[in-house]
């Protein structure tokens, strides 16, 4: 369930198998996987399986809220029930660096608020 796969992006390669990713869970629509450089004691990226840049490309609706409710789900069986937070860094001033949607679970500390 890969089609729409941009031949040089890292996640496309990682939802095909070719890189290796520590997973966290997955179903037709989408794979959960630990950041390679975690920024807290948690940090996992939930993507859809099918390539889209980022939030303003998704035309499908009802994933965008899958790969949210998925993510919930994840944080509380990573025990997160004491707080975590959803991050999805879109274009350049938003820090995007890996140009396919992903959302950052971020938990297992405390998190500061203005983010940088
Ligand atoms: P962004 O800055 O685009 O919001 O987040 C991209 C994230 O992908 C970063 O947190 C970075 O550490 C992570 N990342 C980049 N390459 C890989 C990889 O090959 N494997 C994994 N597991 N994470 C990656
Ligand atoms: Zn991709």
């Amino acid at each position: 369930m890969s089609d729409n796969r941009e031949p040089n992006c890292i996640f496309c390669k990682i939802v095909a198998g070719e890189i290796p990713a520590k997973l966290v869970a997955e179903d037709e629509h989408l794979v959960a996987f630990r950041d390679i450089n975690a920024q807290a004691p948690t940090h996992i990226l939930v993507i859809p399986r099918k390539h889209a840049k980022n939030i303003l490309e998704v035309a499908d609706t009802s994933l965008v809220g899958h790969l949210f409710s998925k993510a919930g789900e994840i944080a509380v069986k990573e025990q997160l029930q004491n707080g975590f937070r959803l991050v999805v860094n879109t274009g350049d001033d938003g820090g995007q660096t890996v140009h396919h949607l992903h959302i950052h679970i971020l938990g297992g500390r405390a998190m500061s608020w203005p983010p940088g």
